[in-house]
């Protein structure tokens, strides 16, 4: 049955509705003699539980060392420092232990990259990395997850997946490898999905597919969603909020809709002029 939603009470942030909750972050990079370079500078931000919120910005804005500081995979030369807060239903991610935060990648926050080629192991068949992912986080014995592995291709449109899990990932094209990744992120049916840019490096055609395809998954999972795009279409068409970051702070923060109608910072002003 449907009980009709109390308008009012939406809107509200209930403690159990927060999944992600990133207070004060920032990250520097060291530069040597002293200095260092603010690529993250005081972000503050929260999703809820089933929420798509894009995050937006100019490139070098501080989008992709955002998600890697929540993922803790900020790249160690020269050396870097993360600070803040960064809570996952609760559960303070700075300070966990890199085992710990092993876990919380495998099963609790998937990502996809820009360009799955840096994330796919070119030695491996397809099969053979989702089988892996599901053997060692799902727990799961080889012939349960190679079946597993088949269903979740089929699910990210390969209708010949007994075929395409015994290829290797440069016999792919650059959608068909993205649909890959959102299969083996998927699998362990993340309560956070990451994806950075993860339509910049395909055709125009295809782009559409991989978006609506992670907007299936994401109600097929009840996963939420971080978005980074530059691409203010997408985000009108897939977000319910956004974030608009500059010179690695967020400059503006506002329900999709709002942001058309009520936007304050000129980054964002400029932004809007990109949409065709
Ligand atoms: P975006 O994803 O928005 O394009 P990034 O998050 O990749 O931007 O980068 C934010 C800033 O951090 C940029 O100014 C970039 O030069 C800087 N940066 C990224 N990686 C490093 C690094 N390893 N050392 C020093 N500065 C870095
Ligand atoms: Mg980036």
């Amino acid at each position: 049955m449907n009980t009709p939603q109390i308008k009012s009470a939406s809107t509200k942030l209930l403690q159990e509705d927060l999944l992600l909750e990133v207070k004060g972050l920032k990250t520097y990079f060291k530069l040597g003699k002293g200095k260092v370079a603010k690529a993250v500078d005081n972000v503050s931000f929260s999703i809820n539980k089933g929420e798509t919120v894009a995050l937006v910005g100019e490139s070098g804005s501080g989008k992709s060392i955002t998600s890697l500081s929540i993922m803790r995979l900020i790249p160690k030369p020269p050396g870097e420092i993360v600070e803040g807060s960064i809570r996952l239903e609760g559960k303070e991610l700075l300070t966990l232990s890199e085992n710990e935060m092993t876990e919380v990648r495998g099963n609790e926050i998937g990502m996809i990259f820009q360009e799955p080629m840096t994330s796919l192991d070119p030695v491996f068949t397809i099969g053979n990395q989702i089988v892996e992912s599901l053997m060692k986080h799902q727990k799961m014995k080889k012939r349960e997850a190679y079946e597993k592995a088949i269903e979740l291709l089929k699910v990210v449109g390969f209708s010949r997946a007994e075929v395409i899990i015994n290829e290797y990932p440069h016999q792919l094209s650059g959608g068909m490898r993205q649909r890959v990744m959102i299969a083996i992120a998927m699998s362990n049916n993340p309560k956070l999905l990451i994806a950075d840019e993860p339509t910049t490096a395909l055709d125009v055609t295809v782009q559409a597919q991989i978006l609506n395809l992670m907007v299936d998954m994401k109600e097929q999972f009840g996963s939420s969603i971080l978005l980074i795009t530059h691409d203010m279409g997408v985000v009108a068409e897939v977000a319910n909020r956004v974030l608009v970051m500059y010179g690695g702070q967020i400059v503006e923060e506002a329900p999709v809709k709002d942001l058309f109608l009520k936007t304050k910072h000129p980054y964002t002003k400029a932004l809007l002029k990109t949409i065709p």
